[in-house]
């Protein structure tokens, strides 16, 4: 339960609510694997899990991207360079890349729910031979929205990944395409019998989003989504995360959707 001091590298605004930090340790290292979570620790504020959307394998840091929703997350995005924060972790499940080994790997992010698939993407490149295709789908609700605009133009360009980007409202200003990520799901090349897919988003979008890959023929227990309920503890002891049967820190995030389809229904705490 100790949080590891980290000190921050820099700072790199995505959005207008949300910024990227890169950790370095002032003690222990935590190597995390694509899908997992840290709890921040904002001295003083609080402690929120965050996602990691770095690690060992982009770039050398830990990468958090923190939405500022509320009083920790406020905290965390407006911490300076050189500042130091507490990490705990890594916790919690990760995305199935083992299992999509020889598969059609379909990425499918909403919004900031792009931040805990970047390393599974990163994952899929660095290990591109593993998979049959790679085909990444982002939404976000305007372009202003967008994360990792850089990336995404380099993802584009790749010959060996299928990369569509949608938004749901654009200015005349945007060439790109309009409307809700679930419409890219159907003329995405990827065969639905071979696919394992990893979704993460708001929880409506990640309902839709499966349904429309199970209308593709994707089977429910090959789809992986990435749930978020509200943490304390972040490791299965105080029981905040309870959904039904599960603990999202402990059995989670990463769940099959065959597992939560019907949980989904139920509110968080
Ligand atoms: C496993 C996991 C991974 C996460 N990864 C990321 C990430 O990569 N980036 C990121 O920005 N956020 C992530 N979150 C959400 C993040 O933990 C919350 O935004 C944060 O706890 C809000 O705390 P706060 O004190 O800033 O705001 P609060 O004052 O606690 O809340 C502000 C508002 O956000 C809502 N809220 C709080 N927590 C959550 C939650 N967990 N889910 C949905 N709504 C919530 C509250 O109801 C309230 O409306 C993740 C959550 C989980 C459980």
């Amino acid at each position: 339960m100790t949080p590891v001091p980290y000190r921050v590298v820099s700072r790199a605004p995505e959005t207008a609510d949300t910024s990227t930090l890169l950790l370095e340790p002032l003690g222990a290292s935590i190597v995390p694997r694509p899908g997992q979570f840290n709890m921040l620790y904002a001295f003083g504020v609080g402690e929120v899990p965050i996602s990691t959307s770095a690690g060992p394998d982009i770039g050398g840091s830990l990468g958090h991207t923190i939405r500022d929703v509320g009083a920790v997350s406020h905290a965390l995005v407006r911490t300076e360079p050189g500042a130091v924060i507490g990490v705990r972790g890594p916790y919690g499940t990760t995305w199935p890349l083992e299992e999509a080994r020889g598969c059609d790997l379909v990425i499918v992010a909403g919004g900031i729910g792009l931040a805990p698939l970047r390393p599974a993407v990163y994952h899929a490149l660095a290990h591109r031979d593993e998979f049959a295709s790679v085909c990444v789908l982002v939404g976000a609700r305007t372009p202003a929205d967008l994360l990792f605009v850089r990336e995404l133009e380099d993802w584009r360009g790749r010959f060996d990944v299928e990369l569509d980007v949608t938004v749901d409202n654009a200015g005349e200003d945007w060439h790109g395409r309009v409307g809700v990520v679930t419409q890219l799901i159907p003329r995405a090349p990827f065969d639905p019998e071979n696919t394992v897919a990893l979704v993460c988003g708001p929880e409506v979008m990640m309902t839709f989003t499966a349904r429309a890959l199970l209308a593709r023929g994707v089977p429910k227990e090959r789809i992986a989504i990435s749930m978020e309920r509200n943490m304390q503890c972040g490791l299965g002891h105080c029981g905040h995360c309870q959904l039904g049967p599960v603990l999202i820190c402990r059995d989670g995030p990463v769940f099959w959707y065959d597992a939560m389809e019907r949980l989904m229904e139920v509110r968080g705490l």
